[in-house]
């Protein structure tokens, strides 16, 4: 996109400071999902910005929550499928999850034991790197059902947490880097 409309969508971004918890400066895009103009610049800009080529992955799995927010429009615009990868206990039986560590205790991430198929090539999706726990979660489920991970895209992505070592060796690409 060009700078204008990049300018335009960094404007439609929020910081609060202190939410949820003291010392978090916490970025906050739905007023650039509210608002035409920025929701189309956000999804071209993912699309221009995808770290492999589209022909190189078969599907976008996004995490819970504010994954679930682009993905599917990101996925059907490039004209793939879309998999939920969701918190403990959302989804029917069978699922494979997988467990990973927070800040503070455990949280775990799960799909349907069928979502994805042997070989698939999958781009993970989320709005913001931070840790890059989530993300690396989500990878390692995709490897758990037999997937391959194609590489991520998130909008935001968090300087100094050092975020991407976690992710490997696998593509990534970011909209913007914030403090
Ligand atoms: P992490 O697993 O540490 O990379 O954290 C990424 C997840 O936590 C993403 O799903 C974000 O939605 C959320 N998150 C972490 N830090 C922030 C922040 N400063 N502002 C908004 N969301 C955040």
């Amino acid at each position: 996109v060009g700078r204008e409309d990049a300018e335009y969508l960094l404007s439609l971004i929020r910081t609060i400071p202190g939410f949820p918890n003291e010392n978090v400066l916490f970025r906050d895009f739905m007023p650039a999902l509210a608002d035409p103009r920025g929701l189309g610049i956000l999804l071209k800009a993912l699309q221009l910005a995808l770290p492999v080529q589209r022909q190189d992955f078969d599907s976008v799995a996004g995490l819970e929550a504010r994954g679930f927010l682009f993905g599917p429009a990101l996925a059907a615009s490039l004209g793939k499928g879309f998999i939920a990868m969701r918190k403990t206990g959302k989804l029917p039986p069978e699922t494979i999850s997988e467990e990973y560590t927070l800040e503070y205790g455990q949280e775990s991430v799960e799909v349907e034991t069928n979502a994805i198929s042997s070989g698939e090539r999958v781009l993970i999706v989320d709005d913001l790197i931070a840790t890059g726990g989530s993300a690396s979660a989500a990878a390692h489920l995709v490897e758990k059902c037999g997937g391959t991970v194609a590489g991520f895209s998130f909008v935001m992505e968090l300087e100094g947490l050092d975020g991407r070592a976690s992710l490997g060796t696998y593509p990534a690409s970011a909209l913007v880097t914030m403090p």
